[in-house]
């Protein structure tokens, strides 16, 4: 599973950030492109992290909509859909702003 494997490379940073501090909340940005399911990314985390120090640790996850920008007009879409079209002037000559995103933003330790 996709958001398993995502899960297990989160808990390994989280890891090496905290170093051994409990970790009360790992703050995630999840692009619209990555085709994360949220419910789905929670739910494998709780699995990945049962057992390990990391256990408890709750995932907050912030949205990163899909943009786009034309090359052709200039003018910036945000995308539904992968589809890589220009809504402005129909172009497909288009650059991907944000929506790739995939990392950890912060860590809430307790105690800290
Ligand atoms: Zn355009």
């Amino acid at each position: 599973m996709h958001e398993l494997s995502i899960c297990r490379s989160i808990s390994k940073i989280v890891e090496e950030h905290a170093v051994g501090r409990p970790v009360e909340t790992v703050r995630l940005d999840v692009g619209y492109l990555r085709q994360v399911v949220p419910a789905s990314l929670q739910y494998c985390w709780d699995i990945v992290v049962r057992d390990t120090e990391l256990a408890g640790a709750t995932m907050e996850i912030r949205h990163i909509p899909a943009i786009i920008s034309c090359r052709i007009c200039g003018e910036q879409t945000a995308i539904e859909v992968p589809v890589f079209r220009c809504i402005h002037c129909q172009s497909n000559e288009t650059d991907v702003v944000s929506g790739n995103e995939l990392f950890v933003t912060s860590l809430d330790l307790i105690g800290v």
